[in-house]
């Protein structure tokens, strides 16, 4: 009987997925001052920021609140964010 393939380990922190779209690009952008507390963490892809001691619905795919949820679908379709206007002349 193989029993290899029912219990297939977890790699959670060795590959890090966002919370929000998913991807795989994820990047440590700061680390705790005192080492190996907590890393802050981001996406390529859409952007999002987390704390890796803030709680599962921030830092866990699986239980990032569904409405809240990006595709990749949904980023490529996602309405353009309108521009700055030019500063009004005196
Ligand atoms: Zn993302």
């Amino acid at each position: 009987m193989h029993s290899s393939d029912s219990g297939r380990p977890e790699a959670a922190d060795a590959s890090p997925v966002c919370p929000r779209c998913a991807d795989t690009g994820v990047s440590t952008v700061a680390h705790s001052p005192v080492p190996g507390v907590w890393q802050v963490l981001q996406c390529a892809r859409c952007l999002y920021m987390w704390r890796t001691t803030e709680p599962a619905r921030r830092t866990r795919r699986e239980d990032y609140p569904l409405q809240f949820r990006l595709t990749e679908h949904d980023i490529a379709t996602a309405t353009e964010v309108p521009a700055v206007p030019a500063l009004r002349a005196r």
